[in-house]
């Protein structure tokens, strides 16, 4: 019987609404072996990385990795990284390993470290999204790695939010987005780092810092020497243009009210802010500076000098405004020192710029 686009499209969301997500817990044996099962059956699995939490699927099967995009609302031409647990796999997914990959993996991996290089064919064009390149990671979290090797497969896996929305650091965070859309989640924590792995890429002429995160453009360039920086870094790229990491040009992180961003001397954006704010109003601060603003839904995401809580928190604190009434948020922000690139950016993101 033909049935209507309408009603497929029906039965397709009944489908959905009815998995039920389970949550496999660290402290059953079985836990990984069961998650293991369901990534070679072909379905989705979230899972703790050192980073952020993932949405996995095998990376060699086209089909099961087309339920990512569709878990996620993800945009069709933004690719995903696809985690190993072992050096060697990367010979499986990249033809010509450049000597440049050697020498970043053996100083940051396993690591917070994402390396763009040249694609063999055992990666679908549902990974690469078409590009002739593949992002290639080997996570240090202990869950990860056990999972990828269980599986016996590399796993595909961005960041396992709603498309936009701030990534997930908790398995609550994971299931607000994901409940019902994917067959399991790994209960590994909270994750260590928080935000998400640096990404460089090493098919340009130069290498080029893509995305900040846990290892910094200084590190890099310790490794490397001149290490170019993109320009979507520093400014909003329209949808129309070009970029060298896709992803880079969706708006990100974002909570469900609009944010404003002060950046300068911590004491004086603190005051600044206090000079500004209004009614239903939500300010994401340094702890130093948390009994300054009155009235207001105060979110705190770790001292002035602490870049590593920083990035621990800054995701987690974004997502509480969306649990209140506030209409604007103002926030502080690091310098772009050091980790602070990468926590810099996830915020301004989550302004739009
Ligand atoms: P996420 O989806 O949060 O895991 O982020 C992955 C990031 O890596 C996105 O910004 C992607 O656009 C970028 N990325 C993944 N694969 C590639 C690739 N082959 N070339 C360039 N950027 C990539
Ligand atoms: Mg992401």
């Amino acid at each position: 019987m033909l049935k209507s686009i309408n009603t497929l499209q029906i039965e397709r969301t009944m489908i959905r609404m009815e998995m039920k997500t389970e949550i496999l817990p660290a402290s059953d044996e079985k836990s990984i072996e069961k998650a293991a099962a369901l990534l070679q059956n072909g379905e989705l699995v979230a899972l703790p990385t050192e980073t952020v939490y993932g949405i996995a699927a095998d990376a060699r099967n086209g089909e099961a990795v087309k339920k990512i995009f569709v878990a996620k609302g993800r945009p069709q031409d933004n690719p995903l990284i696809v985690h190993i647990a072992d050096f060697d796999q990367i010979y499986d997914l990249c033809p010509s390993v450049p000597p440049q990959a050697k020498q970043l993996a053996e100083a940051f991996w396993p690591g917070p470290m994402t390396m763009i290089v040249p694609k063999g064919d055992c990666i679908p064009d549902e990974v690469s999204c078409g590009l002739d390149t593949v992002g290639i990671r080997l996570p240090s979290h202990p869950m990860a790695r056990a999972l990828i090797r269980e599986s016996g497969v590399p796993l595909a896996a961005p960041s396992a939010n709603t498309s936009g929305r701030p990534s997930t650091t908790t398995v609550a965070h994971v299931m607000h987005d994901m409940d019902g859309k994917i067959a399991a989640v790994l209960d590994g924590g909270a994750c260590g780092v928080g935000v998400e792995s640096t990404v460089i890429t090493l098919a340009l002429e130069r290498p080029r810092l893509l995305r900040p995160g846990g290892i910094t453009l200084e590190q890099l360039r310790s490794v490397l020497g001149e290490v170019d920086v993109d320009r979507a870094l520093y400014e909003k790229i329209g949808d129309d243009v070009k970029v060298s990491a896709p992803g880079m040009k969706y708006r990100h992180y974002a909570p469900k009210a609009p944010v404003t961003v002060v950046r300068g001397n911590p004491q004086d954006t603190a005051k600044y802010i206090a000079a500004h704010i209004g009614d239903s109003t939500g300010v994401l601060c340094f702890d130093e500076y948390k009994n300054i603003f009155p009235n207001c839904i105060v979110e705190c995401f770790g001292s002035k000098d602490d870049l590593g809580a920083q990035a621990r928190e800054v995701f987690d604190r974004l997502r509480a405004f969306d649990d209140t009434e506030v209409t604007q948020i103002w926030a502080q922000c690091p310098s772009d020192e050091g980790l602070g690139l990468a926590v810099a950016n996830r915020i301004k993101k989550a302004a739009g710029f």
